[in-house]
C-alpha cells in the first residue's frame, strides 16, 4: 500500500498533542510557587485554545466559512495573545492588554472579510500582518526583559521564528502562487508547512516555556539556599563555603585574609521595647549600613540572630582593624532608622586574620568570635583583634 499523508489527520494529531501538553502543564503548574501561577495559567489558556482551532480548520470543508475560517483564525490570534500575556507575567513586564486585544480583533475582522471574499489578497494580508505582530509581541516579551536569561527561552524563540516563517511563506505564496492556498488540503509545500508543521509548533513551544519555568525555579532555589531571607546577605552555609574557598585562594596566592565577627549590642532590648518586627527592620537596616562600608570584594553573611561575618580577602590585620573601626564608628556616630524613628545601635567587633596553621575556616572563625566576646566583655561598642599574628605577605604557608 502506498504511503499517504493527510493534512487533516496531522491537524487532528496536533489538536490531540496540544490538548495533552496543555493538560500536563495545568497539572505541573500546581507544583510551582504561586508567583508562577499567572504566567503558567495564561500559557495553559493559550495552549488549550489551539485544539479547538485545529479541529475547526480540519473540518472546515463541512462547516460554514464563518465558523471554519473566522473562528479558527481568531482562536489562533487569541492563543498568541495569551502567550504574550504569559511571558509578560513571567518577566513582570508592563501589561499591553489593549494592544494585543486590538490585534486579535483585527485578525477576526480580516478573516470575516476573507470568508466573504475568499481570494481577497488585502483580507488575507489583513489577517497575516496582525498575527505576525502577535508573534512579534511574544518574541519581544521573551527577549526584551532584563530578567530574560537562560537557554530554554531559545527553544521558544526558535518556535516563534518558525511560526513567523510559516506566515511569511503564506504571504509570499499569496502573491506568487495563490492557487496553492486552497481549502482542500492538497499536499503542496505551503499547506504542509502551515498545517502539519504549524500544529506541532505549540507543543515544542510549550516544552520550551516549561523548561523556562523550571530553569527559573532552579535559580530561585539556588538563590534561596545561599541567601538569608530577611537581610538578603549570605546565609551561614554560603558564608562558610565562601570562607573555605577564600582560605584556599589566600593560601594559593600567598595573600592575607581577614574575618570580622560583628554582633549588635543589646539587640534584645530593641525587640523587647519595639517588638519583633522592628527588630527585623533594625537587622535589615544594619546589614545595609555594614554593606555600604565594605569594598566590593568583601563578603557579608549572617551567622544567625544578630551576628554577622565579613570575609575580607587580601586584608591584613591592621587593615582589618581599620575596616572594623570604620563600621563600628558608622553605627555609633549615626542612629539607625527603625520603626519610623531613629535608634542608637552599637556593635562589638572581633577581627582575626588567617594564620599559617589554619586549616579550616572554623579555626579562623573561632578566633574572630573570641575577639568579639572580648569586645563585649570590655564594655561593647569596640573592635578587638585576636592578636595572633597572621600571614602578612612574608613567609609562605606550610603545606
Ligand atoms: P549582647 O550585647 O550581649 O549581644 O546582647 P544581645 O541582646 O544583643 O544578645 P542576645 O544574644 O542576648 O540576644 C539576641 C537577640 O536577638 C535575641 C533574639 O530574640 C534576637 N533575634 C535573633 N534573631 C532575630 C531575628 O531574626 N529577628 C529579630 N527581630 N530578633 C532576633
Ligand atoms: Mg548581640
Ligand atoms: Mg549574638
Amino acid at each position: 500500500m502506498p504511503w499517504s499523508f493527510d493534512i487533516r489527520s496531522a491537524l487532528l494529531v496536533g489538536a490531540l498533542l496540544t490538548t495533552i501538553i496543555g493538560g500536563l502543564l495545568l497539572i505541573v503548574a500546581r507544583g510551582f510557587p504561586t508567583s508562577y501561577r499567572a504566567s503558567m495559567g495564561w500559557w495553559v489558556a493559550g495552549t488549550l485554545l489551539l485544539p479547538a482551532s485545529f479541529v475547526l480548520l480540519a473540518a472546515r470543508a463541512s462547516l460554514p466559512t464563518a465558523v471554519g475560517v473566522v473562528a479558527a483564525n481568531t482562536l489562533i490570534a487569541a492563543s498568541l495573545a495569551a502567550y504574550a500575556f504569559a511571558i509578560e507575567c513571567f518577566h513582570g513586564l508592563p501589561r499591553r492588554r489593549a494592544r494585543l486585544g486590538l490585534l486579535v480583533a483585527a485578525v477576526a475582522l480580516a478573516s470575516a472579510v476573507l470568508a466573504q471574499v475568499p481570494d481577497s489578497a488585502p483580507a488575507r494580508l489583513g489577517a497575516i500582518v496582525p498575527l505576525l505582530a502577535l508573534l512579534g509581541g511574544v518574541f519581544w516579551n521573551l527577549y526584551a526583559s532584563p530578567r530574560s536569561r537562560g537557554l530554554a527561552r531559545h527553544i521558544l524563540g526558535a518556535m516563534l521564528l518558525l511560526a513567523a516563517a510559516i506566515l511569511l511563506d503564506r504571504a509570499i505564496t499569496m502573491f506568487l502562487a495563490p492557487a496553492q492556498l486552497t481549502g482542500d488540503f492538497s499536499l503542496n509545500a505551503v499547506q504542509v508547512l502551515s498545517y502539519a508543521v504549524g500544529s506541532v509548533l505549540p507543543v515544542l513551544a510549550s516544552f520550551g516555556f516549561l523548561l523556562m519555568c523550571t530553569e527559573r525555579s532552579q535559580r530561585d532555589l539556588q538563590y534561596a539556599a545561599r541567601v538569608d531571607f530577611l537581610t538578603e546577605c549570605y546565609n551561614r552555609r554560603a558564608i562558610e563555603e565562601l570562607g573555605s574557598r577564600a582560605i584556599a585562594a589566600a593560601r594559593r596566592h600567598g595573600m592575607p585574609l581577614a574575618v570580622l565577627v560583628i554582633d549588635i549590642d543589646h539587640f534584645k532590648r530593641i525587640n523587647d521595647e519595639l517588638g519583633h518586627a522592628a527588630g527585623d527592620e533594625a537587622l535589615t537596616a544594619a546589614v545595609a549600613r555594614i554593606r555600604s562600608m565594605l569594598r566590593s570584594e568583601d563578603m557579608l553573611g549572617r551567622m544567625g540572630g544578630e551576628e554577622f561575618i565579613v570575609l575580607m580577602p587580601n586584608t591584613d590585620s591592621a587593615a582589618s582593624i581599620v575596616a572594623g573601626e570604620r563600621i563600628r564608628e558608622s553605627f555609633s556616630a549615626r542612629p539607625l532608622p527603625v520603626d519610623g524613628a531613629e535608634r542608637q545601635v552599637t556593635l562589638s567587633v572581633g577581627a582575626a586574620v588567617l594564620a599559617p596553621a589554619d586549616r579550616h575556616f572554623s579555626q579562623l572563625l573561632v578566633r574572630a568570635d573570641r575577639a568579639m566576646y572580648a569586645a563585649k566583655n570590655a564594655g561593647r561598642n569596640l573592635v578587638i583583634s585576636d592578636g595572633m599574628s597572621g600571614w602578612e605577605g612574608g613567609a609562605g604557608y606550610p603545606e
